[in-house]
Parts: C-alpha cells; structure tokens; sequence
C-alpha cells in the first residue's frame, strides 16, 4: 500500500520528528511505499493567495474559491500544489502529524490544506441540487483511501478528557477528523494521540513508539471513525440537519457520529 505522512514540525530532532522517522521505518519494513511532505523543510508556502492562480486578469477582484476552480480544471494550478495533490492521489492511507498548536494544526499545515484542498480536488465535488448536496462526507475525491491523525500534545490527557478543562479531544480534533479528512471521502481512523509531552523519557519513548507501530500495524483493518454520511438518509436534504429520528436529543459534534471511539482509549499516553 502507498502510504503518505504529510509532516508539519520545524525541527527534525523533536519528539516529532523522531516519531515520523519511526513510522516511516515501520511502514516501510512493512512492506508499503512511504512518501513524506516534511512541510517545513519544503519551505511550504503556507499562504492562499494570487499567487495560487498564475495568469489571473490582476485587475479583477481576488475570488480564492472561483480561481482555484479554474486554476484547477485549466491545469495552470502552482507545481507545489499539482505535486501535493498528485500525492494524495497516489496514496492509499494518509497520515498527517503535527504537534498541538493552540488547539489545532500548525498554521503551515492549515496553509497546506487551504491550498492543495482546489475546488474540484477537495470540495465542490459532485452534483448540486435540490436532491443532493454535492459528494463529501463519505464521498468525494479521496473516498476509498483512509487517513489519521498522530498528534502530540503538551497537556494531560485528563485535561483533554470527557469534563477536562480543555474540552475532550474528540471534539477539539472534530474540525480536522470530519470537516478536513471526512469531508473529501477518507475513512478516517481513531487518531494516536501523545500527551504530556514535557514528561516524555526514554521509557515512555519507547512505550509510545511501540504503541504507535500497533497503530500502523492495523492501518488497513481497524474500524474508522463512525461518522454520518451525509447522502445515505440520516440527513434532511436541503437543510442538511440530522432527521428528527436519528440520535433524538443529541446535538453537537458526537450526534455526527453512529457509534463513538474516543481518541483517549487509542492514545498514546
Ligand atoms: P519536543 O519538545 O521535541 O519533545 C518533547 C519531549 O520529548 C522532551 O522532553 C524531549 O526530550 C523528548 N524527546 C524528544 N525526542 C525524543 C527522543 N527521540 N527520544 C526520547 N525522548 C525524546 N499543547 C497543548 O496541549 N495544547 C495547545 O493548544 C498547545 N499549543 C501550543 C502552541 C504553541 C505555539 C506551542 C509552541 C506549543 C503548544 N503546545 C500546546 C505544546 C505542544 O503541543 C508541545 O510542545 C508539542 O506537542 C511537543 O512536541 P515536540 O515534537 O515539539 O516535542
């Protein structure tokens, strides 16, 4: 299997960057082909901006969502995007890891999403109408393929936890498992996730490596995350809201999903 590790930390010896060589070493001694997007040494352009859509008419207004369309159907798209959008193509599991930034993604690998997601490639696929609402959440470009996140966080895993004072994990990380993964079409998996990473020693290192390799050991057979798609009935087309029958009396990010697996029970801590 072709696997992709989009990798977004800026030092190379960091808990990190260790944590990626070593899954790039157990995935390949596995027998699959691993490519690694390591953001910063690529020098990433995090930005979306003109510069995205060579050849514009410069006097008319900047539309990111309309350029990136045409951009992308007139294959004049900027080389680094084309090339990242011919990796994701070309993978069968998709992993992207990233230290916990003010909860959420470094702003390098937000920028790679931004712009590699063109309209056509990562949204705005499919038929529009009254019936039907596009192909994504479930369906898309990327369906078939599967994706997960490896996180490290400095916090504990009880602050991340159900009534933890940052909110549980699974909520934090919602945005990135369902809006960014779910909604192109991956099947996305529990993610492994690192607490207290300013307690991390060579035993804990070992420990969570270990349980990292169990991870990508069952990258191809482990149940994914149970979300809802969105044009298989459980959906009111257009309003796009839960039917008054599934999952009555649930609201938020967990009525999204059939059957919870929380990240605390998969992490790495
Ligand atoms: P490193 O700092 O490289 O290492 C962490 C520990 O692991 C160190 O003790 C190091 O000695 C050890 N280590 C590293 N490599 C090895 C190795 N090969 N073998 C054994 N031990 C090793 N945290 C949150 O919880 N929520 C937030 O919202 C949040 N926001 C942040 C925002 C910013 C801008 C920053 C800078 C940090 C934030 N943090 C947050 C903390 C952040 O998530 C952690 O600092 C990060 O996850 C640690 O990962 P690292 O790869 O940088 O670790």
């Amino acid at each position: 299997m072709n696997v992709l590790i989009v990798y977004a930390h800026p030092e190379p010896r960091s808990l990190n960057g260790a944590l990626k060589d070593f899954a790039h070493d157990r995935l390949t001694r596995a027998g699959h082909a691993v490519q690694v997007s390591d953001l910063y040494a690529m020098n990433w352009k995090a930005v979306l901006d003109t510069q995205d859509a060579p050849g514009r008419d410069a006097a008319a207004p900047f539309n990111p969502s309309l350029e990136s369309k045409h951009a992308f159907e007139s294959g004049t798209q900027s080389t680094d995007i084309a090339c990242e959008q011919d990796k994701r193509r070309w993978a069968d599991a998709v992993i992207l890891q990233f230290p916990l930034w003010w909860f959420s993604m470094p702003a390098i690998l937000k920028g790679w999403i931004e712009r590699v997601y063109a309209y056509g490639f990562g949204y705005g696929v499919g038929e529009h109408s009254d019936q039907r609402w596009g192909s994504r959440y479930g369906e898309g470009t990327l369906a078939g393929k599967r994706a997960m996140l490896v996180v490290t966080a400095g916090g504990w895993e009880s602050h991340y936890g159900a009534r933890g004072v940052n909110g549980p994990i699974d909520d934090i990380l919602f945005p990135i498992q369902h809006g960014v993964l779910y909604y192109p079409g991956f099947d996305v998996l529990p993610p492994f996730v690192v607490y207290r990473t300013g307690r991390m020693d060579e035993e804990r290192f070992a420990a969570t490596r270990e349980a990292l390799g169990e991870r990508l050991d069952t990258l191809w057979s482990a149940a994914p995350i149970a979300f809802r798609p969105q044009n298989a009935g459980a959906y009111e087309i257009p309003a796009l809201t839960l039917r008054d029958e599934i999952a009555p009396g649930r609201t938020g990010f967990a009525a999204h999903i059939e059957q919870a697996v929380t990240a605390g029970a998969l992490s790495g801590a």
